[in-house]
């Protein structure tokens, strides 16, 4: 079982982050299905210097097929 991740902060160190301190920003919108993901987990793609980040490689490559259909969420 996972319960957290390890990331490194701004000063350089690397810490553990619990899934339960994450913060409400830190989660995305898969912008084909509505879901919300985890951008630190999640598949993304870059698009017009955006980043948008999707729940499956399904979604992402559906909407790499026609990004304009699916406007940001
Ligand atoms: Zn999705």
């Amino acid at each position: 079982m996972i319960f957290g991740v390890n990331l490194i902060n701004e000063a350089g160190n690397l810490i553990y982050m619990p899934f339960w301190k994450r913060k409400k920003a830190e989660i995305r919108i898969d912008p084909l299905c509505g879901k919300e993901v985890d951008p630190k987990l999640a598949m993304f793609s870059e698009h017009m210097g955006e980043t948008y980040y999707f729940c499956s490689g399904g979604c992402k490559q559906k909407w790499e097929e026609n990004p304009h259909k699916h406007p940001r969420m």
